[in-house]
């Protein structure tokens, strides 16, 4: 770490590269997602799809759920087939190969389209988040803040991908929405390939290749996966087979659980751990725990809270109301204000010796999020009297989140990074992002309950949610007086010795 490059903003060069793919490919994934439900339940003459609500929201949870799902076979891929480059580079084109799909109108293309940005997205997704982490030495500080600042581009790109769309939508049509998503991944594309260079051997190749047998083995399997997918959606879009969207939905989340602790376990028994890993590993076992349950709160934003703006808020100003969606951007707009904050406080605490561990963050951010929830607890109280409420409440939730999201989510990516052993950094990217996967499914749940028909119960589900997060932060927390001393092991500078 003598010559250090610090030429984007302090970080390694690579990090450009990365910051504007990844900006792009989410700016593309939150416009597009932003419509979906939208289109799928507009009426057919106003060229949606006219499907029940019921049914749009269990494909919508589906389809957010199977995104991060195939992060795990797209992590294993990069490991042991093709190195995390390749994979995000083929990712990407197949992502925009759907959402330009999904702006040719008609059903078929429509799911056809959402397929293959499911396979595109569980290809790049973990491996250009994997990536990041291997632009940075074992012992090199930067690397939370590097995150930081890497989180900070994603959420740059849902902001610009909510206001693109929206806009689209309102004033052209659903399909020059979906389009202007494909324009979004085409540019990360074009300026991936442009800037590949920066990335130098970072991921050029499989870490872990498989024997040229094992090779031959898993792309038949993929082959045949990619032909069993086709078809059974040929036998759906043709009308032999029907499928009930609520059903699977309920079965993908039940597997994602059942996945991640599998593999989990899986792991620590087959992997050949070194002692030293298998403590990292727990580690970051214990950052995961801490990132499902952040994520079953966080994720209510498109739903429960989204409707309590929609419905409690009291949305005019003068004569101007407020669109809903726009509590949406809040989110993205305190994020990209607050990043720099964080990045330097990271970067700043280190060189004090101050190094709060993984699992510390993680309990923080858990615990501020939850405190979120009280103030929806005020809110639900002030609305059950029967007015609209204002405004400022949102205001308040959604700056709460935003602040335990940067305590814990892009703090986490760096554990995944610093604590993985790198032959398997594609790999446990894939596991980390199940947690998001069971994280939004019990938010799907948990706002099941909370219909703003019922102000009365609402106040007392809050609470529920605030003492549930607060109690796990504390666990955590406890836990991690314990888990730090094994993080350390990962070649941490510590304090102590320095
Ligand atoms: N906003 C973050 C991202 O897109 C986290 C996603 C999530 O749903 N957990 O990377």
């Amino acid at each position: 770490t003598q010559q250090q490059d610090n030429s984007f903003f302090g970080q390694p060069a690579g990090l450009q590269t990365l910051f504007f793919t990844e900006m792009w490919e989410r700016m593309s994934y939150y416009g597009m997602r932003a419509l979906l439900v939208l289109f799928m339940t507009a009426a057919i003459q106003e060229g949606g799809l006219e499907l029940t609500v019921a049914a749009a929201t269990a494909i919508y949870g589906l389809y957010t759920g199977a995104v991060y799902f195939m992060g795990l076979p797209g992590g294993w891929i990069a490991d042991r087939l093709i190195g995390g480059q390749r994979a995000t580079w083929y990712g990407g084109i197949v992502i925009m190969c759907g959402h330009i799909v999904l702006a040719v109108p008609s059903d078929t293309t429509f799911f056809l389209g959402l397929i293959l940005v499911v396979l595109g997205t569980g290809m790049l997704k973990p491996n250009i988040s994997a990536l990041v982490g291997q632009l940075y030495d074992e012992g090199d500080d930067r690397r939370d803040a590097g995150y930081t600042l890497y989180y900070m581009g994603i959420n740059i790109g849902s902001l610009i991908g909510y206001a693109v769309t929206g806009y689209l939508m309102e004033n052209v049509g659903w399909h020059w929405a979906f389009g202007a998503a494909a324009v979004g991944m085409f540019f990360g594309l074009v300026q991936y390939r442009m800037t590949l260079p920066k990335l130098r051997n970072v991921g050029a190749d499989a870490p872990k290749p498989l024997s040229p047998r094992g090779q031959k083995i898993s792309w038949t399997i993929i082959v045949l996966f990619l032909i069993a997918l086709g078809g059974v959606f040929t036998a759906v879009a043709t009308g032999a087979m029907t499928i009930d969207p609520v059903a699977i939905a309920q079965q993908v989340a039940l597997a994602a659980t059942i996945v991640f602790f599998v593999y989990y376990i899986g792991i620590f028994l087959f992997s050949k751990l070194t002692k030293n890993e298998a403590k990292r590993l727990g580690a970051l076992f214990l950052v995961c725990i801490a990132s499902i349950c952040f994520w079953a709160g966080f994720e209510q934003a498109g739903s429960s809270l989204n409707l309590f703006a929609r419905d409690l808020t009291d949305r005019m100003v003068g004569s101007f109301e407020i669109p809903t969606t726009w509590f949406q951007m809040l989110n993205s707009g305190f994020l990209i204000a607050l990043s720099p904050f964080f990045a330097a406080m990271w970067v700043n605490l280190t060189k004090r010796m101050i190094n709060p561990s993984y699992g510390f963050k993680s309990a923080l951010g858990l615990i501020i999020m939850a405190s979120g929830f009280i103030v929806m607890f005020l809110a639900s109280q002030a609305a059950a009297s029967g007015m609209k409420v204002s405004p400022n409440w949102l205001v308040a939730v959604y700056f709460l989140h935003t602040v335990g999201e940067l305590c814990l989510s892009p703090v986490a990516l760096s554990a995944v990074s610093k604590l993985a052993p790198r032959r398997m950094a594609g790999q446990m990217m894939g596991v980390f992002v199940l947690t998001y996967s069971i994280g939004s499914l019990l938010a799907g749940l948990i706002a099941g309950n909370l219909d703003p028909e019922n102000t009365e119960t609402m106040p007392d589900m809050y609470m529920q949610i605030t003492l549930f997060g607060v109690g796990v932060g504390v666990v955590v927390f406890l836990l991690a007086l314990k888990t730090r001393h094994w993080e350390k092991l990962a070649g941490q500078p510590d304090p102590e010795h320095v």
